[in-house]
């Protein structure tokens, strides 16, 4: 699938308490390379996972509900504001112009138009 021009159709939420995290149409997605490695999430069992597709905004505030949980290296982790429960995205120290946010920990309100699905 081309990035750049494929932005959420609809409002990205976190999935555990269904907090909005973005508004329709303000994330791009994007596939990279390297990928960056999500950590397990809070209460939750695996082992986390390297992600490659992403939502990206680059705007902090662009975010409805997010804040920062830890950092490792040179990444921030991103959660949500309300529940706490994260990481739900990764911001990179060293290129501070964007923000990822992994369609794999938050759900978006038409989950068919996914683009991770396809
Ligand atoms: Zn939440």
């Amino acid at each position: 699938m081309a990035e750049g021009n494929i932005t959420n159709t609809a409002v990205i939420q976190c999935e555990k308490c269904g907090s909005i995290i973005l508004q329709p149409k303000t994330a791009v997605w994007k596939e990279i390379e390297d990928g960056i490695f999500l950590p397990p999430m809070k209460k939750c069992d695996g082992d986390g996972e390297t992600g490659h597709k992403f939502w990206t905004v680059t705007d902090m505030f662009s975010f409805e509900n997010v804040g920062f949980c830890n950092t490792v290296n040179d990444i921030k982790y991103l959660a949500c504001a309300d529940c706490e429960i994260g990481p739900i995205g990764a911001h990179k120290l060293s290129d501070k112009k964007i923000f990822y946010v992994s369609p794999l920990r938050v759900k978006l309100a038409d989950e068919d138009k996914n683009p991770v699905k396809s």
